[in-house]
């Protein structure tokens, strides 16, 4: 087979397709070396093959969370004397992240590994940036931190994040090549912190509706 056929069945397996028919092939299909469901063409023949996949998508993805850092940097510094702008770029990097290095990844796991990665991957990286937005903002307050620095500690931010989530999703990557089951202690932390949000929303929203039932018997008080 020559090299630019095999790329080009390379970047199907790698988009979720079938090397043959280039048909979606459901998830997991080609890490577990399984064959098209439509044409029976092989996927990802050898364990090795199935590595290489999970390589290759790591290294792709690097890519994309490279320039992700680089225009999140400049971005921020370009417009770092705007309050929220930086929490706005910030929030741009981490949707760009979101769709170009974790979307590519989740669609080659199993349909299970990819609903326990994908929540664990959106409660851990909605966390780190709502305390990443909050530090930008606090920054701003302060005249003297310059916009380098702002810009350096979004960057980082962001860097932060995408490196966790790519690491995160190889180490899904090769446990699926592997043949390894989802473990039960990812379902159980992930129920934990989805609990604990929905809990800390519902304190949030409490703490809301006393303050707000105090300002207004405060005004009653006051006519
Ligand atoms: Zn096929």
């Amino acid at each position: 087979m020559d090299a630019a056929r095999e790329s080009h069945e390379l970047a199907l397996l790698l988009a979720g397709r079938c090397r043959r028919c280039a048909e979606r092939v459901p998830g997991g299909t080609a890490l577990r070396g399984a064959p098209c469901p439509r044409c029976a063409a092989p996927t990802a023949r050898t364990e090795e093959d199935r590595l290489a996949v999970a390589t290759l998508l790591a290294a792709r993805t690097r890519v994309h969370l490279d320039a992700a850092i680089i225009v999140v940097l400049g971005a921020t510094f370009a417009t770092s004397f705007f309050p929220v702008a930086a929490s706005l770029v910030l929030a741009a990097g981490f949707l760009w992240v979101g769709a170009k290095v974790v979307r590519p990844a989740l669609r080659l796991l199993s349909p299970r590994r990819r609903v326990v990665s994908a929540w664990t991957i959106r409660l851990a990286g909605g966390a780190w940036f709502a305390a990443s937005a909050l530090v930008m903002e606090v920054l701003t307050l302060v005249p003297a931190f310059g916009s380098i620095g702002k810009a350096a500690i979004s960057a980082a931010q962001l860097a932060i994040a995408g490196v966790f989530a790519r690491g995160y999703l190889a180490s899904q990557a090769r446990r699926e090549a592997n043949g390894l089951p989802v473990r039960t202690g990812e379902w159980v932390a992930v129920a934990g912190a989805g609990l604990a949000l929905v809990l800390f929303l519902a304190l949030a929203f409490l703490a809301v509706a006393w303050v707000l039932a105090k300002i207004a018997g405060l005004a009653a008080a006051l006519r």
